[in-house]
């Protein structure tokens, strides 16, 4: 009590000048007193003082009636399902600017300002409605109230997930061409999932991901790569999604999803995409087709490409290595073979069957020109 009195003759000062609301007059000392509500700590000073109030001087009686602004929440996020999140506010600036007028006149320091107490109020008024709750670290939804036009917008986190995918068919991209129209990012015309066909792996999961989550666009890790001709195949080849926006967060999905000719297997949700690429293996089945007729004993030396890593120099001149750990051959016909082998991602398979900056390469052990006609994954797997 004895604190309440303290801030009477202020209190008096500024209500003789300044019509304000119980909210914005109650703003202006809850700190001081360590109180939660301003609306009744304003009460009490008018109650103390017998003033009324018509129209607050700094919000315009906005704080008094905030229930249409409720209502555009509710229809901005009706399509979203969240538990948690957070209201964010643009203010008009005279608003603002008769706040910091009132602020400064009175040298009220460590107050909460108009916005922080409209975003609060919203905030309080609206999880009392909807049973949410707002976190202000990493809430599922982010209102944004544009108070100079009375827009909302409605922003959800991304959610991440893992799965793997087959290929069963040749002729059928890995990636999807972006949207001509915004080179991916988004827009009107690929109605902002950033591509506009879907005639790839990466447009078939997209789609997939679409039906169950909705959501903006989607953006995909992939654990290596593969030639439009070649199949995926065994337990398939690994990949990360992140999907922006969505409306859905828990959806069960089936452990095998077929949608022609793409197999989409055990994906589900993860807390997040890695931030590099983790390592992996892969075996691959070659087919080398050499210019000339082949011996036989001299495929035999393809077994050594096994005892050293293989070399390889991109165009600057910078060299990496990566290991074959097995190899197979099977001579299919005069002058062709097919060659398996298991080795670490990301190994350029053409370059090392055609020598193209790569030691040793089939070309080269085998003192012909060969060429990789195809090549299929019969497995990738995960360090
Ligand atoms: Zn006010
Ligand atoms: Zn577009």
């Amino acid at each position: 009590m004895t604190n309440f009195k303290k801030i009477l003759p202020a209190a008096e000062e500024i209500i003789k000048k300044h019509d304000l609301c119980d909210n914005c007059l109650g703003r202006l000392f809850s700190k001081q007193l360590h109180l939660n509500s301003n609306k009744l700590l304003g009460e009490k000073i008018r109650r103390h003082f017998k003033s009324s109030s018509t129209k607050c001087y700094v919000c315009k009686n906005l704080l008094s009636n905030l229930n249409p602004y409720l209502n555009l929440m509710l229809d901005s996020s009706s399509n979203f399902e969240y538990t948690t999140m957070l209201v964010g506010a643009m203010i008009k600036p005279s608003i603002i600017d008769r706040d910091d007028h009132i602020r400064s006149k009175y040298k009220l320091r460590g107050i909460d300002s108009i916005k922080t107490d409209i975003t609060k109020e919203l905030g309080k008024q609206f999880t009392r409605k909807t049973k949410k709750k707002i976190d202000f670290l990493d809430p599922e939804i982010t209102f944004t109230i544009n108070f100079k036009d009375d827009t909302c917008s409605v922003r959800s986190k991304s959610i991440s997930l893992q799965g793997r995918y087959l290929k069963t068919q040749r002729g059928f991209a890995q990636k999807q061409k972006p949207c001509s129209n915004c080179s991916g990012k988004g827009c009107r015309v690929c109605n902002y999932h950033g591509i506009s066909e879907f005639d790839s792996v990466e447009g078939k999961i997209s789609e997939y991901l679409f039906s169950k989550f909705g959501g903006t666009t989607v953006k995909f890790t992939w654990v290596g790569g593969e030639d439009k001709s070649s199949l995926v195949l065994g337990s398939g080849r690994p990949f990360f999604a992140k999907i922006q926006n969505p409306f859905k967060r828990k959806v069960s999905i089936p452990k095998k999803i077929k949608i022609d000719p793409v197999v989409i297997l055990d994906c589900r949700l993860i807390r997040e995409s890695p931030k590099n690429l983790p390592p992996f293996l892969s075996l691959v089945e070659i087919q080398v087709s050499a210019q000339n007729e082949l011996d036989t004993n001299k495929l035999k030396k393809l077994k050594e490409v096994v005892k050293n890593p293989v070399v390889i120099y991109d165009k600057s001149g910078k060299r990496t290595e990566k290991q074959i750990s097995s190899l197979r051959y099977k001579k299919t016909s005069k002058d062709g073979f097919s060659l398996t082998i298991l080795v670490e991602g990301g190994f350029p398979i053409k370059r090392f069957v055609e020598s193209q900056d790569v030691n040793p390469s089939i070309s080269q052990i085998l003192g012909a020109s060969c060429f990789c006609t195809q090549f299929d994954f019969s497995d990738v797997v995960l360090k």
